[in-house]
């Protein structure tokens, strides 16, 4: 009791330092955590928070996983699953046994991960009906006031998504002008960046040909998506600055080599990117800002992408909608078959069936 009493007591002023540097240190840990708290780190077991609409199927189909090992590691006996419970997702070469007995510790999702789950909840973000909306029609009022809208104002312009990528393919190229997109080829697993900074509204790969898919609401009211990515980093309500690492690059969905299929939609309009770039991408591409308004600045154009169906695309549908009528007409037929089809995109349909997929020096635009 004695020494104890001795020992303790430190003149006020020193006491006080120390409490401050303690703080100090725990406020940059917590910094360090928060900047780091991206789901990227490549070898960390990854954790999957269930969500509205989650099946294990499902789970397995996003993360590229088999659902066995997915069963093995979170000790699952039926697929029965809980809102917002936590399940370890094993990974190509990971024991899912040893993920179990937690001999290898999974990180877990981290404090950010979790509140953009409750987030995207409550917003109903991350569903395949979200993106098909953006996508094709004008985002929720919530959406756009979770992303920021509040906030600063946007400079009107788009940061690179792949640093040191090759544009290989504009807006308003191929067959009938179909593709409203832009095309930025890169090594794969080059980090893929948000163009500017809002909270993502979807991530995932249950759109139709678009593979491993990421779509930010902007504050603006602006939407970015990011097709064909090898994997992806954030989760839907997650919220992301300008530049910061959504994906990396790869080949997954209706693409032809590894590259980012780039969409800026606006309304459900598709816009043409280019000349909001910054840095400006070459010498031939005008360098416009749309700073405010709904509409464009002179020179960014926007078309729903129903104006611009590629032709052999339309063709399949059409045929499609006549099967469903016959069917329907013969009576003995669901006629739900594939409704909501005329707004899946054709994203990288190349024009010539025999195109060397990787190696196309098309123009940049
Ligand atoms: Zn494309």
């Amino acid at each position: 009791m004695f020494r104890l009493r001795l020992a303790s007591p430190l003149p006020a002023g020193r006491a006080a330092l120390r409490a401050l540097g303690r703080a100090l240190v725990s406020a940059l840990v917590a910094l360090w955590l928060l900047c780091d708290a991206s789901p990227s780190e490549a070898q960390r077991p990854r954790i999957h928070v269930v969500r509205e609409g989650d099946t294990l199927a499902r789970i397995a189909r996003r993360y590229h996983a088999q659902l066995a090992a997915i069963r093995d590691a979170n000790h699952l006996r039926g697929d029965r699953l809980r809102l917002g419970q936590e399940l370890i997702v094993p990974r190509e070469g990971e024991d899912p046994g040893a993920l179990r007995q937690g001999r290898v510790a999974p990180a877990g999702p981290s404090r950010e991960e979790r509140q953009a789950t409750v987030r995207a909840n409550r917003l109903g973000l991350g569903r395949a009906r979200t993106a098909q909306q953006l996508l094709s029609h004008p985002p929720e009022r919530g959406w756009v006031v979770a992303a920021g809208a509040s906030g600063r104002r946007m400079p009107g312009t788009l940061g690179l998504p792949v640093r040191g990528g090759r544009f290989i393919r504009g807006w308003g190229s191929g067959t009938a002008g179909y593709h409203l997109a832009m095309d930025i080829r890169g090594p794969v697993g080059a980090p893929i960046r948000a163009a500017e900074r809002g909270i993502v509204a979807y991530a995932g790969n249950e759109i139709s040909g678009y593979g491993n898919f990421v779509l930010i609401q902007h504050p603006n009211g602006w939407v970015t998506a990011y097709a064909h990515n090898r994997d992806l980093t954030v989760v839907p309500g997650q919220v992301v600055r300008r530049g910061q690492t959504v994906a990396h690059l790869g080949n997954t969905g209706t693409s032809h080599g590894p590259h980012l299929h780039f969409m800026l939609i606006r309304d459900g309009e598709h816009c043409d990117p280019a000349p909001l770039f910054r840095p400006h991408i070459g010498p031939r591409t005008r360098q416009l800002e749309w700073r405010r308004g709904r509409r464009p600045p002179e020179g960014v154009q926007c078309l729903p992408r129903s104006a611009r169906p590629h032709p052999e695309y339309a063709a399949r549908r059409a045929e499609a909608r006549r099967a469903r009528q016959a069917a329907a007409t013969g009576g003995d037929e669901d006629e739900d078959v594939g409704d909501g089809d005329d707004d899946m995109p054709e994203t990288d349909v190349p024009d010539e069936p025999a195109a060397a997929p990787a190696g196309d020096p098309s123009p940049t635009p």
